[in-house]
C-alpha cells in the first residue's frame, strides 16, 4: 500500500463561484514547490489536494514543503482502500502493526453521505474491531493514537495524525503590493502576513551604501529568500537612500529626521509600486513599538501616499507575537544578524513622537522632493532572488 498526501483547503470552503480558481491556483502553486522532488503526480478531487507518491519520493522534504502553503488548513500522510468495510478493516490491521498504545479512538469524517453507515456508527465498530485486534482502550480525550477515516464516494482515506498546513488563501490569488523591508524582525513578519492573505509581495530596501556596510542588503536578500518559499518569487529594489539623507540631515530639525526618512521611503515606494503595478504598499509597524510609530507620526508617514494604501499587518501585535511568527516562518535567525541599517545613522537622541502635518512640511520645505526622488529612482536596481529550500542548518551564516 503506497500513501500519499492528502490535503484540506482553508477558506477556499467558503469561496462560492470563484472557487475553482482558487483550487487551480493552489493546485499550480504545489505542482512547482514540487517540482524538483519525486512525486506521482499533484491531482485535485472533492474539495481536496492529493500528492500521489513513489518508492523514491522524499517524505520528510515534501511534508516539509507542503507545511509552507498558504490555502492547506491541514494535510496528512494516507493510504487509501476501497470504501468497503472489509478493506478498511484489513489495510487498519496492516497499519496497526508495529505501532504501541494502551489507548485510541476512531476519527470517521464522510465527505460524501453514501456509505451505509454514518460516522458514529463506523466509530463503534472499528473502535470495537481496533479494540479485538490490540487490547487497547478507546479513550476520547487525548489518547494516544487517532485512526482517522475519510470517506469520500468510493475512497477511503486512513491516516494517523494531521499536519499544519499555511492556512489563509492560495498564493497569487490576492493581487501584488510591495513590502518595505528592513532588515529587522517585523518587516518579514508583516511580508509574511500578506502572502497568506494570498497577495504576491515584491520588496524594496533602502540602503546608505557606502555610509553603512553591504551587510543589510545580504542579509534582506537572504531573508527573501526564505519569504519566496511561500510564494515561490523574489523580487528585490534596492533604493540607495544616502542622498536622501543626507538632505534631511542638512536641513531638517534632528527630531524630525527620522520620520522624513520614512516619508520618503514611501513615495519613493509608491512610485516604484505604481510602476510594478502593486496596488498596495505594506510596512512592519506595529503601534507605539518605537518613537517613529506612534499614531501622528504614522498618520504623518501615511500621509504621503497619494494613490495606494499602506498596510501594516502588524499594527496591533506584540513585539512576543511577532518574534513567534517571525521564527515559525524561518526570518528571525537571519534578522537578528547585526547589521547597519540606513535608519540607525544620525538618528537623534530625542526623536519627535508628535510630529503634526505643518511642522514636518516647514521641515521640508527646503527640500527639493521631485529631485530627491526621481535620483533615488533612476539608482534603484532589480533583482530576482529565488526560493532558499535550504534547511537551517545548511543555511550559510
Ligand atoms: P523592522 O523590524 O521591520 O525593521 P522596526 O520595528 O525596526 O521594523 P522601523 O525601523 O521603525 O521599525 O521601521 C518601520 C518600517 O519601515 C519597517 O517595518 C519597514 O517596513 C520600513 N523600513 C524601515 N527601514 C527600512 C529600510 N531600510 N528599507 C525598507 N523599509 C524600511
Ligand atoms: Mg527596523
Amino acid at each position: 500500500m503506497q500513501p500519499r498526501f492528502l490535503a484540506h483547503y482553508h477558506e477556499i470552503n467558503l469561496k462560492g463561484n470563484n472557487r475553482g480558481w482558487f483550487e487551480t491556483r493552489l493546485h499550480q502553486h504545489v505542482e512547482s514547490l514540487l517540482r524538483d522532488l519525486a512525486h506521482g503526480g499533484v491531482r485535485r478531487f472533492s474539495g481536496r489536494l492529493m500528492v500521489a507518491l513513489q518508492p523514491d519520493s522524499p517524505l520528510p522534504e515534501i511534508e516539509r514543503r507542503l507545511r509552507w502553503v498558504s490555502g492547506i488548513a491541514n494535510f496528512a500522510l494516507a493510504w487509501e482502500v476501497p470504501a468497503e468495510m472489509e478493506a478498511i478493516r484489513e489495510a487498519i490491521t496492516t497499519l496497526l502493526r508495529g505501532r504501541n498504545f494502551d489507548s485510541f479512538k476512531i476519527d470517521t469524517r464522510r465527505g460524501t453521505k453514501d456509505f451505509p453507515l454514518n460516522s458514529q456508527q463506523l466509530n463503534e465498530q472499528l473502535g470495537r474491531f481496533v479494540h479485538d485486534l490490540t487490547g487497547a482502550r478507546v479513550r476520547m480525550e487525548h489518547p494516544d493514537l487517532t485512526c482517522h477515516l475519510e470517506l469520500v464516494g468510493p475512497r477511503a482515506f486512513i491516516y494517523f495524525g494531521r499536519i499544519p498546513g499555511g492556512g489563509g488563501l492560495p498564493a497569487r490569488t490576492g493581487g501584488k503590493v510591495l513590502c518595505l523591508l528592513s532588515g529587522g524582525i517585523d518587516s518579514p513578519a508583516a511580508a509574511y502576513r500578506m502572502m497568506r492573505r494570498g497577495c504576491r509581495v515584491q520588496f524594496v530596501h533602502y540602503h546608505s551604501f557606502p555610509h553603512t556596510t553591504v551587510d543589510s542588503q545580504e542579509k534582506v536578500r537572504r531573508i527573501i529568500g526564505i519569504l519566496a518559499r511561500y510564494q515561490l518569487e523574489g523580487m528585490l529594489h534596492l533604493v540607495p537612500f544616502a542622498e536622501v539623507q543626507r538632505e534631511i540631515v542638512a536641513y531638517a530639525p534632528p527630531p524630525l529626521r527620522v520620520i522624513l526618512y520614512r516619508r520618503f521611503m514611501i513615495r519613493i515606494a509608491e512610485a516604484l509600486a505604481l510602476r510594478q503595478g502593486a496596488r498596495a504598499l505594506v510596512t512592519g509597524d506595529s503601534l507605539g513599538q518605537v518613537a517613529s510609530q506612534t499614531l501622528d507620526n504614522l498618520r504623518v508617514v501615511s500621509a504621503v501616499a497619494a494613490e495606494l494604501p499602506i498596510f501594516r499587518p502588524l499594527v496591533g501585535d506584540d513585539k512576543e507575537d511577532i518574534i513567534r511568527l517571525a521564527r515559525e516562518i524561518g526570518t528571525y535567525d537571519i534578522s537578528i544578524l547585526p547589521d547597519q541599517d540606513c535608519c540607525t545613522l544620525f538618528v537623534p537622541r530625542h526623536p519627535e513622537t508628535m510630529a503634526g502635518k505643518e511642522q514636518v512640511a516647514s521641515a521640508e520645505s527646503m527640500l527639493d522632493i521631485p529631485r530627491l526622488i526621481a535620483a533615488a529612482l533612476a539608482a534603484a536596481s532589480d533583482e530576482t532572488i529565488p526560493p532558499d529550500f535550504s534547511r537551517p542548518q545548511e543555511q550559510a551564516t
